[in-house]
């Protein structure tokens, strides 16, 4: 039994990851295990990110990812939003403990000065703080509500992203309790993404420690027989680290997913040899920001506000 192998059709999202490991929390399902000391990756100088950026206009791209880590910790991030927004539509993503009403006032000008539209993304693992901080520490609910709300007050509508961690039973009433937590909080028209938990980091110890070890399946050749590649992230996206380019933003942690030392060189195929593969096949593009929303738009187009 072999593993498949997916060639990059197109860099369609190109994805910085631009604090690196470091970030101000520690959340227990971190899938490349970020923290406050944490500093596998380090951060990436915006000459860098400019010269990535370049690149990936010249192949053609068409939305541009900025993840860390916590990329509110880079003191050049809001720079590199402006640049990338001359460049296509730009999505955050952010724990939004660091947007403080000063910060909301810069991300609403530069969405406004920008070429194309600013995304922000909050994560957001529960509709309670018990639920919440839980997952993601102690203070995290109530500061990352705080930040939906000056964002939704200046015209950004957040898109809220919670990782999967309740039953099947537990769905409607889930979602029900995020929308209600979010008009309280003053988001009068909330957008909900859900993320599977992905086997690979943090969350990979800690759904060991819950089920124990296996269980954990690979990709054949027979499975993508007839399967839509464009589903996959590493057929249309590219990660850039300090390290050098990683095929997709999940992988990070793996060493044999560094493709190469800029994108130039980082066309390369590679083989599905991991679990979180699998996560993909199950659900598509995860990482993208097409949301199950509660309602409002989801859109990339830039929005008249
Ligand atoms: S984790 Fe997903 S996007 Fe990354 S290489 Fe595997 S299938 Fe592709």
């Amino acid at each position: 039994m072999t593993q498949p192998k997916v060639e990059l059709k197109h860099l369609d999202n190109l994805w910085f990851q631009v604090t690196g490991t470091l970030c101000n929390i520690a959340c227990a399902h971190c899938f490349n295990s970020s923290g406050p000391n944490v500093r596998t990756f380090g951060f990436l100088p915006l000459e860098r990110v400019q010269s990535e950026l370049e690149t990936a206009v010249r192949l053609g791209v068409k939305e541009v990812f900025f993840t860390g880590g916590e990329p509110f910790l880079h003191s050049q991030l809001l720079e590199m939003l402006s640049l990338s927004l001359g460049c296509a539509p730009t999505t955050v993503l952010t724990n939004g403990t660091l947007i403080t009403d000063r910060v909301a006032d810069r991300l609403a000008e530069i969405e406004r000065g920008g070429r194309y539209s600013l995304e922000v993304r909050v994560s957001l693992d529960g509709y309670t703080e018990e639920m919440n901080d839980a997952i993601r520490g102690p203070g995290a609910f109530r500061q990352a509500m705080a930040a939906v709300g000056r964002l939704h007050q200046r015209g950004l509508l957040p898109l809220v992203t919670a990782v999967r961690t309740w039953t099947d039973e537990e769905e409607l009433a889930t979602l029900a309790g995020f929308a209600r937590a979010l008009r309280e909080a003053g988001y009068s028209r909330p957008r909900l993404k859900i993320l599977p938990a992905l086997p690979l980091g943090r969350e990979l110890a800690r759904s060991r420690a819950r089920s124990g070890p296996g269980g954990e399946a690979l990709l054949t050749d027979e499975m993508l027989v007839g399967f839509d590649q464009d589903l996959l992230m590493c057929s249309n996206s590219r990660m850039v680290t300090d390290h050098g380019v990683w095929v997709c933003p999940l992988l990070v942690e793996m060493p044999d997913a560094r493709l190469g030392e800029s994108l130039d060189g980082a066309a390369t195929q590679y083989e599905l040899r991991h679990h979180a593969c699998m996560t993909c096949y199950h659900y598509g593009t995860i990482c993208g920001n097409v949301s199950a929303r509660i309602e409002g738009p989801a859109t990339t187009a830039k929005r008249s506000i």
